[in-house]
């Protein structure tokens, strides 16, 4: 646990008590600061009780004296589509609001650092596809060059429930954008965005505060090293606002597009082929081809980018493509789940968006693709110049019809459940096709989360072969 710094004798209210507010609570107390707990969730409540924390009314009228700041969690709107409340109210009363990242970095440094080698360094990763890849990616090298690591954040654990950090420990971070909007301090050493495309924007009011949340990692006085996917106009505008000058090696240009000219420093993808150029030289290059945890042009992006923070950490192409090479990938995210008669099922589960589906359908062929759940704004419509690896779709869920017409002329199968569409498209399946759940869609219709959803899918693979 990371002990909270500077609240020390203070009360400090904490909203939300899922995963990271238990931890922010017991993180506060760790740190001398009377931690005052509140969630408008029963069960919650009960759980925080059972854990031996305090519960503060904070709907009560006198709730917010001597409050020195409200962290929350960032399930919790704080500002659109409108702000919660309780974080309304703390505001009109002059109430600093934070979140267990801000305390993170307050925190994290501590005077046992002055008798260490090599000070420890913190890695975050965001952007809008490709995090929990990225970040589990450069976890995995660090730790299979030798050196010690920890990964937290959206993936793993909450922050301040980490250990403290050893001798030239590297801690990597997956920030999503609610979190680096809300966070009072960002300083990372290395900072990562993969790209950019709209999801959320419900929550910071259009495309607009979506790139602002992020860039705020990346403010003045931001992280040593940024290096920056430069596929979308707005890491383009990144990436050139953050550099001195075209040679400037604090940024690093990440590209799977093209290939990037020029004396900084970039890293890019092309035909499976990862390279490295500073100040105009070739330094570095990995065939990507023949990782198999890493498929298709999205993965070379996680995989250029994971490839830059490992570069800025010191260590060489060679130990950093070996390590590739033993990375199994993450679970529902292009997993192959199961081989039978040539036909390969692959768990993209968590492509609930239509960029991520789109990365999915990208990398494979053939493709026999179970699609649907509970679609975003606007469906699949953007989708339909992507289908051309697609033989058939088996639509479930409750975008099924909706879908059905948005995708033209495809032949596809209204199947409802995942039981139906795997059958069916185990069916139909032949030698050389992929079964593909990448749904384009949230699961909250028919499962508790994308977890259960790529869960019952390879479940019901496992049944079929
Ligand atoms: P995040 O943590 O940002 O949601 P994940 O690594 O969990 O990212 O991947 C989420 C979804 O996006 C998966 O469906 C995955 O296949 C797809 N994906 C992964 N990396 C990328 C990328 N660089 N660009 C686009 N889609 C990606």
């Amino acid at each position: 646990m990371i002990p909270v710094k500077g609240y020390e004798g203070q009360k400090v209210a904490v909203l939300g008590m899922g995963r990271s507010g238990l931890a922010t609570a017991h993180a506060l107390e760790a740190g001398g600061a009377d931690a005052l707990c509140w969630d408008d969730g029963q069960e919650a409540r009960e759980k925080a009780e059972a854990q031996g924390l305090t519960l503060h009314d904070l709907n009560k009228g006198n709730a917010w004296e001597d409050v020195a700041a409200l962290i929350v969690s960032p399930g919790i709107p704080h500002l659109y589509p409108e702000p919660n409340k309780l974080i309304a109210r703390a505001m009109e009363a002059g109430v600093p609001v934070d979140n267990d990242i801000g305390l993170f970095f307050r925190s994290f440094a501590t005077q046992e650092w002055d008798n260490f080698e090599q000070l420890p360094k913190v890695v975050v990763v965001t952007g809008s596809n490709g995090k929990s890849t990225t970040s589990a990616l450069i976890h995995h090298v660090i730790e299979a060059c030798g050196r010690q690591a920890q990964l937290a954040g959206n993936i793993g654990r909450g922050v301040l429930d980490i250990d403290s950090a050893h001798d030239g420990e590297v801690v990597v971070l997956e920030l999503s954008s609610y979190q680096t909007d809300l966070a009072r301090a960002l300083t990372p050493d290395v900072a990562v965005f993969t790209n950019l495309s709209p999801d959320h924007l419900d929550r910071h009011g259009g495309m607009g505060g979506y790139f602002a949340a992020k860039r705020r990692l990346f403010a003045e006085g931001g992280p040593d090293r940024a290096v920056i996917g430069v596929d979308e106009k707005e890491g383009v505008y990144l990436a050139g606002q953050l550099s001195e000058g075209a040679a400037d090696d604090r940024v690093i240009r990440v590209s799977v597009d093209r290939k990037l000219t020029g004396p900084g420093w970039q890293v890019f993808a092309r035909k499976g082929f990862l390279s490295e150029y500073r100040k105009g030289r070739q330094v570095g290059s990995i065939d990507l081809r023949a990782i198999k945890g890493l498929p298709g042009s999205h993965n070379h992006q996680n995989a250029c980018c994971a490839y830059a923070v490992a570069r800025t950490l010191g260590l060489a192409p060679r130990q950093i493509e070996a390590a590739f090479s033993s990375f199994a990938g993450l679970p529902h995210r292009s997993q192959l789940v199961g081989e039978k008669d040539g036909v390969a099922f692959v768990n993209d589960s968590k492509a609930t968006n239509v960029d991520s589906a789109r990365a999915a359908l990208g990398a494979f062929t053939n493709i026999r693709w179970i699609a649907g759940g509970l679609g975003k704004d606007g469906g699949i419509e953007s989708l339909r110049g992507d289908l051309g690896g697609v033989t058939k779709a088996y639509l479930i869920g409750h975008s099924a019809r909706e879908f059905a017409l948005q995708i033209g002329d495809l032949p596809h199968e209204i199947c409802e459940t995942m039981e139906a569409a795997v059958a069916a498209a185990a069916r139909d399946a032949e030698p050389g096709d992929t079964v593909l759940l990448a749904p384009a869609a949230a699961s909250f219709d028919q499962y508790p989360d994308f977890e259960k959803r790529g869960e019952d899918f390879s479940r019901l693979v496992q049944a079929v072969i």
